[in-house]
């Protein structure tokens, strides 16, 4: 913009507001708006030229709704930007719609609160009044989340033609609903040309059901149109909403020079022909589920990618070409045809997988589709990287390099052992100059995560839950637990000398605490509850004695339970080296129960014993709405003992049939298990109920006198494995697959039955 003169007459409307004036080179009046008020804000807004621009006075401004709309020109946008960059915060229930010609907003925050329509900024005021050749910049939405958990927005829609998206920073979305979503429901949001750039997408954690997706271009519905999307030198950091970071349901969008970093899932063609995906760099310094590209479709172009470390498998891997259903709907999988995968570098990662997802309906195979040039070393596993699938004849592949793996054809490969180089581009590429002409090219750069997002907004570090905080001793008696607590805050441990611990009152936890004692302190509660897990709650409890015995004689107590209410924050316990007994006043005392709309990271059990128990010990199957949501992620037992426990040891529900989940995970072994599961009350008959769990290992652990154990798959070829273990009869295993009609994948091996149980 070039400025002729700044005129300082400045007004002074209502006491409240300076205007200023500033003459453009092209003569035209241009007027700043400093508005301090809502009230205020809606009257300039009505009256909005080329070139004005609306400061929002630094501030907290609450319960925000703001409609920006106008008609500015190329190069006289109207402006709606905060006094200073990051002093302006939006809270409560606030939103911005954009709806014009040459908008341009920067410099706000969103936090505390959420938005109560379907977006927190829209780029459309309604279905006819889209905003078109727009920019929202340096503007940060974190945590600004619908508190019901499966309540579903977007953070930001894109709708209409040539608009920009560029240096925001978006962190920490918990609630369902794609953070980023380009639409293209109506022909004025097609071909739309837009440019996503050097943003931050910052931590997601794992929802626990579709929804989750980062980023998302189009819909099924709308997949055979272009969008002409160009999403590139973003940053996705730690995105595990869920199996795709980034969904492209549309033709010809270019995605390039993106970092993925320890981002749980991939970079998905879902839909849509024309794709090009080129210079993406995926980290995924071996964090399970860390995934690449997956390919769908046709004339799509895979190049320059760099993906190092990543271990999802699947259609999670590293790099997954589909079969395609013959004559597709639109909504399943168009087959991959005359597309090229070229020149990319895949170090450490360990799966690539041809003609994925093939059965009787996928089965048409890729076709026309070129392989060549493509680096793939491994240098740690040494387990093989590709798997085929079905006929790859379709595949041509030339001068690509192979080391640590075997080829997945005999031709077009050179079978050698790389030893490779970090580049100053953090890169990693072969030593020899002869083997340079596989994998990406060394001009590739890395966008610097500091060039994306905001300058003036920190991007969170690692965090660590657990024993970072206070340590805080306490003496036995009443309630000194609940004062310890309080007195450890975020992250302490409380010690507990050993004696007698009584608990009047239900614990409710809002931050990440441990409870240890060195050994004989024993815990004994009044309420329906020891502890009650809120937002930010997480407990660990270290070498303890918890009794129900002077629990309240009803049906229903648990040592731990969630919120009864949506929880946004994923929760963690960890439990070792303790003991529960006498959780029998009454019926269905459980140990560990989750509610509806909430959902654990992790639980974990070591090196403990479990006995005389009404309930489950671990009732994790409150979502029986077969929605595809779940409780918890991953729940490890470890060298534990279980006896008389009257329901399961666990129930761990996931139903649902889509394939949109990395989890449940379930992992039990060097457990003991007598007498679990045989009481009247328990309705899934089960020792252990395991029902679309997606990654279950069952190893080396005794069951006698006890129910049997159940596992359902419900989808997607779960991963089950069930060895070693001892069982005292027969009919002691039930594994079932419930909706799909392939053979059985678990793997159940060297399991002993013990005579004369
Ligand atoms: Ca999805």
């Amino acid at each position: 913009m070039n400025l002729l003169s700044i005129n300082r007459a400045f007004l002074v409307l209502r006491g409240l507001t300076l205007s200023a004036t500033i003459v453009f080179a092209t003569g035209v009046l241009a007027k700043e708006y400093r508005v301090e008020s809502q009230l205020h804000y809606r009257e300039v807004a009505t009256k909005l030229e080329p070139g004005d621009t609306v400061i929002l006075k630094d501030g907290v401004w609450n319960d925000f709704e703001i409609i920006f709309e106008g008609h500015g020109e190329p190069d006289l946008p109207i402006t709606l930007r905060a006094e200073t960059p990051g002093k302006v915060y939006i809270t409560g229930q606030s939103n911005l719609a954009l709806a014009g010609e040459h908008l341009l907003v920067s410099g706000l925050i969103f936090r505390d609160g959420y938005t109560p329509s379907q977006s927190v900024i829209s780029f459309r005021k309604n279905k006819t009044a889209l905003a078109n050749n727009s920019r929202v910049t340096q503007t940060v939405i974190h945590n600004f989340t619908n508190p019901e958990r499966f309540e579903t927005d977007y953070w930001v829609a894109i709708y209409g033609k040539n608009n920009r998206f560029d240096h925001n920073h978006l962190e920490g979305k918990r609630n369902r609903g794609v953070t980023l979503a380009v639409r293209l429901d109506s022909e004025a949001s097609q071909e739309n040309y837009h440019r996503i750039d050097h943003n931050y997408f910052g931590p997601r954690p794992t929802l626990g059901s579709n929804g989750g997706e980062t980023l998302r271009i189009g819909t099924s519905h709308f997949s055979r149109s272009n969008s002409f999307t160009t999403v590139e030198n973003n940053y996705f950091d730690r995105c595990d909403g869920e199996v795709e970071i980034i969904s492209s349901k549309s033709g010809s969008n270019v995605l390039r020079g993106n970092v993925f970093f320890e981002s749980k899932g991939t970079l998905t063609l879902r839909h849509g022909h024309d794709n090009l995906v080129e210079e993406n760099i995926f980290l995924g310094n071996g964090v399970a589920h860390t995934g690449g590209i997956r390919v769908i479709n046709r004339r799509q172009t895979i190049k320059n990618n760099y993906i190092e470390g990543v271990k999802g498998y699947r259609f999670g891997g590293a790099l997954v070409v589909m079969n395609g259903v013959p004559n597709s709907p639109i909504n399943r999988y168009d087959g991959v045809e005359d597309s090229i995968i070229e020149s990319n570098s895949l170090i450490n990662s360990d799966h690539i997988q041809l003609a994925a997802g093939s059965d009787a309906e996928r089965s048409a195979v890729p076709v026309r589709t070129s392989f060549d040039k493509n680096l793939i070393v491994q240098a740690e596993s040494g387990a093989d990287v590709f798997t085929v699938y079905d006929d790859i004849s379709g595949i041509s592949f030339n001068e690509n390099v192979i080391s640590g793996s075997s080829a997945p054809v005999t031709r077009g490969f050179e079978s050698t052992t790389v030893s490779l180089v970090r580049a100053k581009n953090g890169l990693k590429y072969p030593e020899s100059d002869d083997l340079q002409g596989a994998g990406v090219s060394p001009k590739i750069t890395v966008v610097p995560k500091s060039e994306t997002g905001v300058d003036w907004y920190p991007k969170p570090g690692k965090v660590q839950r657990f024993d970072s905080g206070r340590v805080v001793e306490i003496a036995p008696g009443k309630n000194t637990l609940i004062d310890g607590i309080q007195k450890a805050g975020r992250g302490g441990i409380v010690m507990l000398a050993p004696g007698d611990y009584e608990v009047g009152k239900i614990i409710v936890l809002d931050h990440a605490v441990t409870v240890r004692s060195e050994g004989d302190a024993k815990i004994t509660f009044e309420r329906s509850a020891l502890f009650e897990i809120r937002d930010g709650g997480a407990i660990k409890l270290s070498g303890l004695e918890v009794s129900g015995e002077s629990a309240p004689d009803y049906a229903g107590n648990s040592v731990i339970r969630t919120s009864r209410y949506s929880m946004l924050d994923n929760y963690e316990v960890v439990i070792e080296g303790s003991r529960f007994h006498d959780l029998d006043v009454n019926r269905f005392f459980d140990v560990i129960a989750g509610f509806k709309g909430t959902m654990a990271d992790r639980i974990t059990i070591t090196d403990s014993t479990f006995s005389d128990i009404s309930g489950a010990v671990l009732k994790l199957d409150a979502e029986t709405d077969d929605l595809g949501i779940y409780n918890a992620d991953y729940v490890t037992i470890t060298g534990s003992s279980f006896s008389n426990i009257q329901g399961p040891l666990v129930a761990l529900y996931r139903g649902g049939t889509d394939e949109s989940t990395f989890g449940p995970h379930f992992t039990m072994t060097g457990s003991h298990v007598t007498n679990v599961g045989n009481g009247t009350k328990n309705k899934s008959g089960a020792s252990i109920f395991l029902h679309g769990v997606q990654v279950t290992e069952i190893a080396e652990n005794t069951l006698v006198k006890s129910a049997p154990l159940v596992i359902n798959h419900t989808v997607g070829e779960p991963r089950t494995r069930v060895l070693k273990n001892r069982f005292d009869g027969e009919g002691y295993l039930e594994v079932e697959e419930l909706n799909s009609q392939k053979k059985n994948t678990a793997l159940v091996s060297g399991n002993q039955l013990l005579s004369g149980g």
